[in-house]
């Protein structure tokens, strides 16, 4: 990725933030380490429709030079954000990143995958200011996980792996989807129960959303069983119906 042109910054970014989950009301300065995935869970757009889940990387020397610049223009950003698709993408990749933020002395945050990383490496994150991660859980169903939204998570990793991460003080947000095709008042019933059992600093819950291009998409084509395409509606229908 180092051969993009940088970021165009101007003082527009002041007026990104955290929404409060972990950074407070200060700005956050908003980052990539990397660009795609190579998972392939059927509701996720980018993957599917822009990176086809080809992986590239900034390397640490270019994450370094790119904060240092920005930070000596915007000097007021109070922590930084990382909003790859999936940040931990390997051990390698995030102690080389870890490397380059301790030396910011910065609280930093991303999004990530909870079963991606050595325990080691979740502490060195800890260690380098890392305060908060969102992962994506989506269900406590292992048949939807499996045979629906093929998220590739086993629901063993959540549970041995949140707790430690909170441990280690960095909060975790979950999030969740309610309404993929097929699924039975149950089955989100379970993932209700996994929210509770698990423990999590916030949660995010949506209702199951197909987005054009994707293979959550085409199920639905086929079974008709998402007729909303407007999530919070149908989540708020089936808070009404189901739980
Ligand atoms: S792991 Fe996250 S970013 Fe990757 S395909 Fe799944 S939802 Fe999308």
């Amino acid at each position: 990725m180092n051969q993009a042109p940088r970021p165009i910054r101007n003082s527009d970014i002041y007026n990104y933030f955290d929404v409060g989950y972990f950074h407070g009301d200060g700005p956050t300065l908003q980052m990539w380490s990397s660009r795609g995935c190579p998972f392939k869970c059927s509701f996720c757009t980018w993957p599917q429709s822009m990176t086809l889940n080809k992986v590239r990387y900034y390397s640490a020397d270019y994450i370094r030079h790119d904060i240092e610049k920005t930070l000596q223009k915007y000097p007021d950003f109070k922590a930084i954000y990382f909003d790859d698709d999936t940040f931990n993408m390997g051990d390698q990749h995030v102690l080389s990143v870890c490397e380059v933020l301790k030396d910011f002395k910065l609280p930093w945050s991303a999004m990530c995958r909870i079963d991606t990383l050595k325990e080691s490496t979740w502490e060195a994150m800890a260690k380098s200011g890392c305060i908060g991660v969102k992962v994506g859980v989506e269900s406590g169903s292992q048949r939807i996980l499996d045979d629906v939204i093929h998220k590739n998570l086993n629901l063993n990793d959540v549970y041995h792996f949140v707790p430690i991460i909170r441990s280690l003080g960095i909060k975790v947000h979950g999030t969740f989807m309610y309404g993929n095709p097929t699924e039975t008042p149950e089955e989100m019933k379970l993932t209700r129960d996994l929210i509770q059992k698990v423990g999590f600093d916030h949660i995010q819950e949506s209702g199951a959303a197909p987005l054009a291009g994707t293979k959550l998409w085409n199920l639905n084509e086929k079974t008709h069983l998402l007729n909303e395409t407007d999530g919070k509606r149908y989540f708020e229908t089936l808070e009404q119906s189901y739980l």
